[in-house]
C-alpha cells in the first residue's frame, strides 16, 4: 500500500475547496508541519486546541485537520502564556501537524460547510447567497447558501425543527415576519455580513451565528434572523471533513475529536 503525505491531503482538499478561495483575513492551509511527512492518522476537529492536539497524539494521529485555523495573525512569542501558543507548542513537541480548511470550505457549495447545514434542514434547489467567480472548480462557489423547503412550514414549527436538527442549545431570533417559512438562507459561523444579500434573495429566514444586539435590529421587519451559535452552526463540518478523507484515503485512520471545543457554555 502506498503511503500518503500531508501534501497529498492538502492537494486533495485543494481540489474540493481551493485554498485560494479563502478570505483575506483567513489563514487556511498547513500551519505546522512538513508537507513531506507521511500521515499515520488524522484527528478532525472544529478547533485545533492544545487538548485536541494531545488527544491526537494519544491516538497516534500526526495530523489535526481543523475548520478554524488556530493561528490567524503572527505570533511574536511562544512562551505558553496564551492558548494559541500552547497549541503550537503542543503540536511541535508531539510531532502533530496542523492543517486548517476554513473559509475555502465555506465558499464552496458542493461538500462545503453550508451545504451540510442545507442537508440537515432538507433544503432543495440550493445556491450560494452571493456567488463568486472561480476558474478552478466547476461547482458553484460563493458565500452562504439559500434553498427551499420541500413544503412551507409554519414559522414556529420551523424554529423548533431548526433547533433540533442543528442540535442548538438556544436559538435567538427576531420578530416573526411571515406565517410560513419556505425559502431559507444559511451561513455557518459569523454570517451577519450576508444579511442584506439574504433579504434581496427573498429568504424568509436567515440562519447564522454571532449576532450582536444592535445587529438584530437590522432584520427591520424584512426577514427573520435566527442565531443558533457559532459552534452549533459548524459542528457538522467535522463529519463532513472525516467523510471526505475516508472516501479518498485508506492508508491511515481518520478520527473525530471526542472533545467539544465550544468555548461557550449554556446554563
Ligand atoms: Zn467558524
Amino acid at each position: 500500500m502506498s503511503e500518503t503525505t500531508i501534501q497529498d491531503v492538502v492537494a486533495y482538499f485543494n481540489s474540493i475547496a481551493p485554498f485560494n478561495l479563502q478570505e483575506s483575513y483567513d489563514n487556511s492551509g498547513l500551519i505546522v508541519g512538513s508537507p513531506h511527512t507521511i500521515v499515520n492518522g488524522v484527528m478532525v476537529s472544529l478547533d485545533a486546541t492544545e487538548e485536541v492536539i494531545l488527544e491526537a497524539a494519544r491516538k497516534k494521529c500526526n495530523l489535526v485537520i481543523s475548520h478554524h485555523p488556530i493561528v490567524f495573525a503572527g505570533l511574536k512569542s511562544l512562551t505558553g502564556a496564551h492558548y494559541v501558543e500552547r497549541a503550537i507548542i503542543a503540536a511541535i513537541k508531539n510531532n502533530v501537524a496542523l492543517l486548517a480548511i476554513h473559509t475555502n470550505l465555506d465558499n464552496v457549495l458542493e461538500n462545503g460547510v453550508n451545504n451540510m447545514i442545507a442537508d440537515k434542514l432538507g433544503l432543495q434547489e440550493i445556491s450560494p447567497i452571493v456567488p463568486k467567480e472561480s476558474e478552478e472548480i466547476k461547482a458553484p462557489v460563493g458565500s452562504g447558501c439559500i434553498g427551499k423547503l420541500q413544503q412551507p412550514m409554519p414559522v414556529m414549527d420551523f424554529l423548533l425543527f431548526l433547533k433540533k436538527s442543528m442540535q442548538a442549545s438556544i436559538v435567538k431570533y427576531t420578530d416573526l415576519v411571515n406565517e410560513d417559512i419556505s425559502t431559507v438562507a444559511v451561513c455557518g459561523g459569523s454570517g451577519s455580513f450576508l444579511l442584506e444579500a439574504a433579504k434581496r434573495s427573498g429568504a424568509d429566514i436567515f440562519i447564522t451565528s454571532d449576532y450582536k444586539y444592535h445587529e438584530f435590529f437590522e432584520a427591520n421587519g424584512e426577514i427573520l434572523i435566527a442565531d443558533i451559535g457559532h459552534y452549533e452552526s459548524e459542528q457538522f463540518t467535522i463529519p463532513l471533513i472525516h467523510n471526505l478523507l475516508t472516501q479518498k484515503f485508506s492508508t491511515f485512520a481518520s478520527h473525530y475529536t471526542e472533545l467539544s471545543t465550544n468555548p461557550v457554555k449554556y446554563l
